[in-house]
């Protein structure tokens, strides 16, 4: 019996095989017997049709139907794994597609003009989303505000700047496409008030209050409401159809002395079935993709002293050694990697792809390499990549966030709907014709790393997870004080959305 026979005979049923489940039946020594049980088994079942995978294959031959065991290959040197270890994610092709990367369509020249269009796009596109809150619909121009004097409105306008009064009132420039206008918070709203306190200069925000004339006739609005484009707290989020998990890794630091190459030994090892468990096995077998956001290599002249602690001092050397360690990775696992800061592609963000002729040895592995952001679909699961260098901005400028609470920044980011909301920080951005740091539609996912600090948390059904670090304290971090998380490595399940954290350290 050939595989179309096969096939045929299940769809006749209304059954659709796998390609794993079509193998595993055509393995067996009786095919066609062992067809009709099976089809036999899933009728009873109550299973009348549908998709039949490797797995429900594998739960319904019997042993004595089962082809003879092949003799176990003899372990290699140094790659261990469980005999009996089969990944379940080596079953199906897998499915990876980039939706949203500067790579390669770059447009900017640089000139005033594009800086210009990518403030304008930004205004644009989150004005758009902020005009569907409720109470935002009628939001008025900036320049027609003369006729509601000592009336309530509502405007939407980017944050040209903001400062503390005496008295304790928070007073924020906002401004649209017609004009500007001095927002007031005072102590009179304590809500309002402390959400003044988390807005950031050139971010997008809406405000809603009355309009006075002030000193010298000009208007400004007494806040009663102040709002972000946020996100909705209840959406249908986006699942794999097929077993399979993500790794979420970033900051390997391949190149540094403080590289953790035993660390990273051991989460490869995990996952070619190296769990001490069965249920470790389960997992690791999910696991088919591995993402990097940012920093894979730590660089040249990054930071001052950085030299003295390199281990590799050559760039060229430091992308061949980190394509070394993912070669090693098993052959199911497809790698994403994004670049951050320690990367050798331009800086100024959206940062492209680190480029082949930088690193031939990672392009032949077919690592999907992406920009920085990426929106990238894993199995259906929208995935937003980002190293997180704004986190550097946010954390001087938004009371009570900390490094050591990552997720509280990637918060601040999608409410704002934005990756790197301050303009003029540590971020430098390249003259592009949109902006494509904002957070257009709300992903499943946000991985981001740069802070070496894990941290894991569902909000509003979306995952934020900053992934740890495969390096050691640098002595640059011992003078920021930043205490790292080396080894935990976050993995999602993409069909259940479940997120496990296993240590490797
Ligand atoms: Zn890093
Ligand atoms: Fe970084």
């Amino acid at each position: 019996m050939e595989s179309a026979d096969i096939a045929r005979r299940f769809a006749r049923e209304s059954l659709i095989l796998t390609e794993g489940a079509l193998s595993l039946l055509l393995s067996c020594p009786n095919v066609e017997a062992t067809i009709e049980r099976v089809i036999g088994d899933l009728r009873s079942a109550n299973v009348l049709r549908g998709i039949v995978d490797a797995e429900t294959v594998r739960r319904l031959i019997r042993p004595e139907e089962k082809p003879p065991e092949p003799e176990p290959p003899s372990p290699q040197v140094g790659e261990l794994v469980h005999d009996k270890f089969r990944p379940v994610s080596a079953e199906h092709e897998g499915r990876l597609e980039v939706l949203k990367d500067v790579t390669g369509r770059s447009l900017g020249k640089g000139t005033a003009e594009d800086f210009h269009r990518i403030f304008t796009s930004r205004f644009e596109k989150l004005s758009r989303i902020l005009r569907s809150r409720p109470g935002m619909e009628h939001a008025v121009s900036i320049s027609s505000l003369g006729r509601y004097e000592n009336e309530r409105v509502a405007v939407i306008g980017m944050v040209l700047e903001k400062r503390r009064l005496k008295g304790g009132t928070v007073a924020i420039e906002l401004e649209d496409s017609t004009g500007s206008v001095t927002v007031l918070a005072t102590k009179v709203n304590r809500k309002v008030l402390e959400r003044a306190d988390h807005v950031v200069p050139d971010e997008v925000i809406g405000v809603q209050g009355k309009v006075t004339k002030g000193y010298g006739g000009r208007l400004r609005i007494f806040a009663d409401q102040i709002e972000w484009p946020g996100a909705p707290v209840v959406r249908q989020v986006r699942k794999a159809e097929v077993p399979a998990a993500a790794a979420l890794i970033s900051d390997l630091h391949i190149g540094s002395d403080k590289f953790l190459e035993d660390v990273f030994a051991r989460f490869v090892r995990w996952l070619k079935g190296g769990g001490e468990t069965e249920k470790e096995r389960e997992l690791a077998g999910m696991v088919k993709y591995v993402v990097i956001a940012g920093d894979l290599v730590d660089g040249i002249g990054i930071y001052p002293e950085q030299y003295d602690e390199l281990l590799i001092p050559d760039i060229f050397r430091q992308y061949e050694t980190a394509a070394k360690l993912l070669a090693d990775l098993p052959d199911h696992v497809t790698v994403v990697i994004s670049p951050g800061n320690h990367d050798a592609v331009r800086m100024a963000e959206p940062q492209p792809a680190i480029p082949k002729e930088i690193c031939p040895a990672i392009y032949d592995l077919q690592a999907v390499m992406v920009g920085n952001p990426a929106l990238v679909s894993i199995e259906g699961v929208h995935v937003l990549v980002y190293h997180g260098r704004s986190f550097d901005d946010l954390v001087g400028m938004v009371p009570g966030v900390r490094r050591e609470k990552p997720t509280d920044l990637m918060r601040l980011m999608l409410e704002k709907r934005h990756l790197a909301p301050v303009y003029g920080g540590k971020v430098l951005f390249a003259p592009e014709r949109e902006d494509l740091l904002v957070i257009d539609d709300i992903p499943d996912v946000i991985h981001t790393g740069h802070v070496h600090i894990y941290g894991c948390e569902r909000y509003k059904e979306v995952l934020l997870v900053n992934s740890g670090t495969f390096q050691e304290r640098t002595e640059y971090m011992k003078k920021l004080g930043v205490v790292p998380t080396p080894g935990k490595v976050p993995i999602v399940n993409l069909m259940t959305h479940e997120f496990t954290v296993k240590e490797f350290m």
